[in-house]
């Protein structure tokens, strides 16, 4: 048979549309939506039997088009199982929220809320109201707002604050932090100008006195979050920038990063910046991101003095950058889990980075009896867990991993490929070409799911 009588025995955009499988979809989504992808699908079509494949049937080309509406009705981004070990994994999604934190978006979404309305007065109200008394009574700040993540926190203070004018900052904090975001491109974004001082390794309280301007509108300090400088170095700490500054009313701006307001030396990681120790050095501003060390969803949160507050709330970019009432309602949520001394066990990212060793071994155990009785024969072996997401750079805590016995047949890569395309597709890792999976991050309801992919996957 030619490519023409294959290409004539194509049937028309009509002649699919009547087919018994899609007069259902038309009655239920219409017609406009179904030709639409009864043409995408044949124009495919046509371009394969072009390049010498046979003609498909009639009902096969009905049913790509049904596939295709399927696909699109599916929700994106779907679930996965995070089996890394690291426990703020930005392409995963960073943070799991608490139950409250979810139940409390759903209530806000399903419905009406009073996002801008005082009950008790029936005017209009502020929708930072609930969350600033939280933030004040975590933080010991004098006020708080939220916007839609740290990012644009920090563009925001800086233009509201610095904009025309000079910011100094030290060499080793003009630091990139990841997704192409760098100190230096967001402070010339602000509009302001970029004073660097010291050097990579060492800045003296001196350099920023030195550089000291009519034209200096703040310091900024920024934490290196994804990368640790060790030897020979020297950082000015907050309290020594603020003395400088209070004379002549520079304030200091403090980019902590990851927002972790429990100390993490509680459980064995290096020290992290808290908001609270900046607000206790006197800084002027601090900013943190809602969905890392804290645990919350996206947000950029900023905390400190009422008059510099104000100013962000009244710049032109706070309309912009607003946080949205579901975010805003599971982030009151989870910071309610600290207000109440409850973080820890309530908070997910905290119930990973408290959860034992032991207990993280226990589980894996649990595992591997599970799939031993589906004859998958599997390893426990000691392991480190990452903290990840820009948060404590090299920090790791002792943990253990079930690894999948490696098959002659099959590699390692192939093995993590089929498990991310199981139907719960689950994300492990490779270490000395052996798959091997952490439950510290697996959530405890999703131990039948682990167990239930990987015998899937290695029965094939
Ligand atoms: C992660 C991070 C940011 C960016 O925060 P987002 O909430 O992702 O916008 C900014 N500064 C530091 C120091 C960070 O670690």
């Amino acid at each position: 048979m030619t490519i023409g009588s294959e290409l004539r025995n194509l049937p028309s955009v009509e002649r699919v549309l009547n087919t018994d499988t899609l007069a259902a979809a038309v009655d239920a989504h219409g017609r406009e939506m179904v030709v639409d992808l009864a043409r995408e699908v044949l124009d495919g079509v046509r371009k394969r039997v072009l390049a010498g494949s046979p003609a498909p049937a009639g009902h096969q080309i009905a049913e790509a088009v049904l596939d295709l509406m399927t696909d699109l009705a599916e929700p994106s981004p779907r679930p996965v199982i995070n089996a890394t070990g690291v426990v703020i994994h930005t392409n995963l999604g960073r943070a799991p929220l608490s139950d409250a934190a979810l139940a409390a978006a759903d209530a806000v979404g399903r419905g009406y809320s009073d996002l801008e309305i005082d009950l008790g007065t029936g005017r209009r109200g502020s929708r930072q109201a609930h969350l600033q008394s939280l933030l004040r009574r975590i933080t010991g700040a004098e006020a708080a707002l939220a916007v839609n993540n740290n990012a644009s926190a920090l563009l925001l203070g800086l233009s509201a604050l610095a904009a025309g004018r000079e910011v100094i900052v030290s060499r080793g904090e003009a630091v990139e932090i990841g997704g192409g975001f760098r100190i230096p491109d967001v402070l010339r974004q602000s509009g302001c100008t970029l004073v660097d001082v010291g050097t990579t390794n060492r800045t003296y309280v001196r350099d920023y006195a030195d550089a000291m301007t009519e034209q200096t509108g703040a310091f900024l300090k920024a934490h290196a979050s994804n990368f640790k400088v060790e030897g020979f170095t020297a950082f000015v700490g907050e309290r020594e920038l603020v003395a400088l500054g209070e004379s002549s009313g520079v304030p200091v701006l403090h980019d902590v990063g990851s927002g972790a307001l429990l100390p993490t030396d509680r459980y064995g990681l290096a020290h992290e910046p808290t908001p609270q120790e900046s607000i206790a050095a006197g800084v002027g501003l601090v900013f943190f991101s809602g969905d890392k060390l804290l645990g919350g969803p996206q947000a950029g949160i900023v905390v400190g003095k009422r008059d510099l507050v104000t100013r962000l709330e009244r710049h032109p970019l706070a309309r912009a950058v607003r946080i949205d009432k579901m975010s805003l309602a599971s982030l009151t949520a989870t910071l309610a889990h600290y207000a109440m001394g409850e973080a820890e066990n309530k908070v997910p990212v905290w119930r990973m980075i408290s959860t034992s060793a032991e207990d993280v071994r226990a589980r894996a155990d649990n595992w591997r009896a599970a799939l031993a009785t589906h004859q998958v024969q599997t390893g426990v072996e000691p392991a480190r867990s990452a903290i990840g997401g820009g948060s404590l750079p090299g920090e790791t805590l002792p943990s253990w991993t079930l690894s999948v016995d490696p098959s002659p047949d099959r590699s390692p890569e192939a093995v993590l490929s089929a498990l991310r395309d199981h139907s719960t597709p689950v994300i492990a890792r490779i270490a000395d070409d052996t798959v091997r999976l952490d439950p510290r991050t697996v959530l405890p309801e999703q131990d039948d799911d682990v167990i239930r992919a990987i015998a899937t996957v290695m029965a094939r």
